[in-house]
């Protein structure tokens, strides 16, 4: 026997007023999120427009089925349809008094404007006269009909929009009507007539052939062709190229499929006692604790969104006659909701004839300040906990604070003031297109994409962009939900700006300036500014929130966090982030510019006088630099790893250099200079390896010339008694890269030592420089147990070992066939990202093999990894001693290491 399947659940009151609602907040998986918060805010007693929720499972079935209903699926749907109009006491389509619906879509996951919605639902023209009736607004009612009409051949028959706009403009322009408000019930009627006209006149017969009536298309007149058409149509935009690209975006798994809620209709347009709006309980910009958001009286839902109308604040709604009662109910409603979701809710609501409604309402997206603000102060409040506090903040998104603000020593001139919808700054050249925005991005140039309005069609031009622009819209705009989703600065609602997308121009209005294609532009997210041209750009410092956040992550937090830095400057930034030591000092990084021309005359020369002359300028150089880090990083551990460039990037390039000649040549150049550069050349080609990556790098450049660790090591010591006689406490340890082999560390091991003793003799200083490796070879991973034994520290060179466990060439593949795999699936995610489990059983191994024969052994990574916040939390699974990243990723590594550990903690409390 085949297990019954629930696919549909109702939500709200019935018939009596008692709460039938089969659904809660936990269904998320199966009613989405809409549907699920509908049935919970039904529970609470909130005042929900009664409905039912399709199931996502049979939006997945009726998908794979290659869009075939599921067996009784269409028989369930009809009796929760009856069960509908039953508790409503009215029949969808009734010629006296009709239910009319919305359809609309809704995830698990919440994909802002991304998927499809019908409303008005159950019109046609026989209910059209009941609405009429109902109503006594013949107006209001042939606008409802007119909407449904047009928006059900867009969204469902996928009929071009503009062919039902460009109808509206030359009604108006025929009525010299100013705006749609001024069009009169006839008038409307006349254009419900030319819509089903467009509609018969567009839709293919053969493809809908249910739809053919007397031998040609018509509108269907027969709710339930239309109910189906329109759930069909919802169930269809899981897949539509928009919401693909956006689950891409946000790694949001492509089978969770969208459920679908039919809901009953209340109204916002039935005059001025009826209004609808979107809010949220506190400012999702800034977390501060006050209502927030927009409302449009006498308007529909998307008038808000869409941002046609100009809004007004949420605070005004209680004052404004006939709104007052319902606006005071909604101040309540958010305090209850606060209460029981424990966390800031956004909200839709529409207030008909002065009765309150809420349609919607789920845990509000924010900034990252946001997030930080409000979580501190439901802390103070007593709604969460400290634990859960620290829990919450999206570590990804702290990287908005970490975000360019412009310079405050510029000087520039705002051109316009728009909303500051999402904080940030960015520069780049004005585009006017989405598809203009992926082009100029993909030649290599930064952008900022100017818009109108944005809709989801724009998204891959938004993330292509710096930052986004537009003239329309208010802080709840698509522009500004999906900017702030994604981290990108965005001034929306810039009503200055005259923007005329065809000519790629943007007039600023009451200037004679003009913004063209291709101008560079800059936008201050966090203040709504617009400049015309280029502003210089600084990271902002951090304080305030983010401190007390992430003092309470390190409270809980086991691992370590340090820092890659190699130079005293962004060793003083990433102790200023709490960057607990440098993990890895890359010395190579020190042998930039004129140190480049030394260490080549080392490295090509035989002559001993010319090695010996570079080795001590390198010296002198590389002392100095060792000084500066160990102040900079005074009480605190800096691992300075030896020299580990792959050799090439220290060697001429033997392209260039054949260039030169054949310049030099050309221009008549003597021959004993051109007989310089050809034996540089020959040097070069000698050396050049097929596989730099894989050849004469770490340890082995080490071995082959012992005169550059014993420099290096001789520089480190001298640099470090130094500081200790000036009453500084220096820790240096030194680490062996890319060893392979035990004998490879034991030979090094010796040599550094030797010179750390000489050093410590001719300074009279004492000197414990701990001396480590770098793993970075599945070689060394496995044979680990033997590597310890001459090792004080491991650090996990992750990079390395993702290219070497792959075979995955790590300056090629990112670019080659990394995105190709991550979209076909054959990888979860890039591993140069986020560690691979392969690489981190490795790790793993590495760590319990190094544990076995040197159990003081100290574990730490230094890869790229060490600052992704998902690798994060494999490394505290493994148990590392720390984490080393590069300096903005610290606040980021030290937030995921607290929620690491508490994860763990509360795992453990389950287990019990
Ligand atoms: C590594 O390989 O992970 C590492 C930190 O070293 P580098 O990136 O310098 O090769
Ligand atoms: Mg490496």
């Amino acid at each position: 026997m085949t297990e019954e399947v629930k696919r549909v659940y109702a939500f709200g009151k019935d018939a009596q007023g008692n709460n039938v609602t089969e659904g809660n907040t936990h269904m998320k998986a199966q009613l989405g999120g809409k549907g699920a918060n509908l049935a919970e805010m039904a529970n609470i007693g909130l005042p929900v427009p009664p409905g039912f929720t399709i199931t996502c499972q049979t939006c997945m079935e009726y998908a794979n089925a290659d869009n075939t209903w599921p067996e009784g699926a269409l028989d369930t749907i009809q009796s929760y349809r009856e069960d509908l109009e039953a508790r409503m006491g009215k029949k969808i389509g009734d010629a006296a008094d009709p239910l009319l619906v919305s359809v609309r879509s809704g995830a698990p996951m919440s994909m802002p404007g991304m998927m499809d919605t019908v409303l008005n639902l159950g019109l046609n023209d026989e209910s059209i006269n009941g609405l009429i009736a109902q109503t006594e607004n013949p107006r209001f009612a042939w606008d409802s009909y007119r909407r449904f009409i047009q928006m059900f051949s867009n969204v469902v028959m996928g009929l071009d929009g503009d062919l039902f706009e460009n109808a509206i403009t030359s009604m108006k322009n025929v009525r010299g009507a100013a705006s749609d408000t001024d069009l009169s019930a006839d008038d409307l009627k006349e254009l419900v007539a030319e819509f089903k006209q467009i509609f018969s006149e567009n839709v293919s017969a053969e493809e809908y052939p249910s739809l053919v009536v007397d031998g040609s298309v018509q509108f269907p007149q027969d709710p339930s062709a239309q109910l189906q058409l329109a759930i069909e149509a919802v169930f269809g935009s899981w897949n539509n190229p928009r919401a693909v690209l956006y689950r891409k975006q946000n790694k949001i798994a492509d089978d969770l499929g969208t459920a679908v809620n039919v809901q009953s209709m209340v109204f916002g347009n039935k005059g001025n006692t009826s209004a609808t709006g979107v809010a949220f309980t506190r400012n999702p910009a800034n977390g501060e604790k006050e209502f927030y958001g927009d409302y449009l009286v006498n308007a529909q839902g998307e008038d808000v969104v869409a941002g046609i109308r100009n809004t007004s604040p949420i605070a005004d709604l209680k004052h404004v006659e006939g709104l007052e009662e319902a606006g005071r109910e909604l101040e309540e409603v958010f305090v209850t909701l606060e209460n029981h979701f424990r966390d800031m809710c956004d909200i839709e609501f529409t207030i008909e004839q002065g009765k309150l409604w809420m349609l919607q309402t789920r845990v509000g997206k924010r900034t990252a300040a946001a997030a930080l603000h409000i979580d501190i102060e439901m802390e103070k409040e007593g709604l969460i906990s400290k634990e859960e506090a620290v829990m919450r903040v999206d570590p990804e998104q702290l990287d908005q604070l970490l975000h360019p603000q412009f310079d405050k020593n510029a000087s520039y001139d705002v051109v316009a003031k728009g909303l500051n919808a999402s904080p940030g700054a960015a520069v780049g050249e004005a585009v006017f297109s989405a598809a203009d925005a992926v082009a100029v991005t993909e030649a290599g140039r930064k952008c900022v994409l100017v818009r109108w309005e944005t809709n989801p069609d724009d998204l891959a031009g938004m993330i292509a962009a710096e930052g986004i622009l537009t003239s329309h819209g208010g802080k709840t705009s698509h522009a500004a939900v999906i900017a702030r989703g994604m981290g990108a600065p965005c001034v929306c609602g810039v009503e200055a700006l005259k923007i005329d997308a065809e000519k790629k121009e943007a007039a600023v209005a009451g200037t004679d300036i003009v913004i063209r294609e291709g101008d560079m532009v800059s936008i201050d997210g966090t203040t709504g500014s617009v400049v015309l041209g280029a502003v210089d750009l600084v990271l902002p410092e951090l304080t305030g929130d983010l401190d007390t956040i992430l003092e309470w992550a390190d409270e809980f937090r086991t691992m370590g966090v340090r820092a890659n830095a190699d130079n005293p400057e962004d060793a003083e930034l990433s102790r200023s982030f709490g960057a607990e030591g440098i993990g890895l000092c890359r010395t190579e990084h020190m042998f930039l510019g004129d140190r480049k021309q030394i260490i080549q005359s080392f490295i090509l020369n035989d002559e001993p006088a010319i090695r010996e002359k570079a080795l001590a300028d390198l010296l002198e150089a590389q002392t100095g630099d060792f000084y500066g880090m160990f102040k900079a990083m005074d009480g605190l551990p800096v691992i300075v790893r030896l020299l580990d460039p792959p050799l090439h990037e220290f060697l001429e390039s033997p392209r260039d250099l054949e260039v030169e000649i054949a310049r030099l040549e050309a221009s008549g150049t003597p021959a004993a200079e051109l007989a310089d550069k050809r034996q540089l050349l020959s040097l070069v080609d000698a050396m050049a390896e097929a596989n730099p990556m894989l050849g004469l790098r770490g340890c082995r450049l080490a071995i082959l010339y012992p005169e550059l660790p014993a420099m290096q090591t001789r520089a480190i010591a001298t640099a470090a008694a130094r500081l200790k006689k000036e009453g500084l406490d220096p820790e240096p340890e030194i680490m062996i890269p890319l060893v392979s082999v035990l004998p490879e560390l034991e030979t090094l091991r010796g040599e550094v030592e030797a010179v750390i003793a000489e050093v410590c003799e001719a300074e009279g200083v004492e000197l414990d420089i701990p001396i480590g490796t770098m793993i970075e070879l599945p070689r060394a991973a496995v044979t680990a147990d033997e590597i310890a034994t001459q090792a004080d520290f491991f650090s996990f060179g992750t990079n390395d070992l993702t290219q070497t466990t792959f075979g995955f060439s790590r300056d090629d593949v990112e670019a080659k066939f990394i995105p190709r795999y991550l979209e076909r699936r054959i990888l979860p995610c890039n591993p140069f990202e986020t560690v691979d489990a392969g690489v981190a059983a490795l790790v793993d191994m590495g760590c319990t093999k190094g544990r076995a024969t040197n159990p003081d052994i100290q574990l730490g990574v230094c890869g790229e990894h060490g600052g992704d916040p998902d690798s994060v939390k494999t490394f505290h699974k493994i148990g590392l001693t720390y984490v080393s990243c590069s300096p903005y990723r610290v606040p980021l590594a030290r937030l995921a290491a607290g929620q690491a550990a508490l994860a763990e903690k509360m795992g453990d409390h389950r287990d019990k």
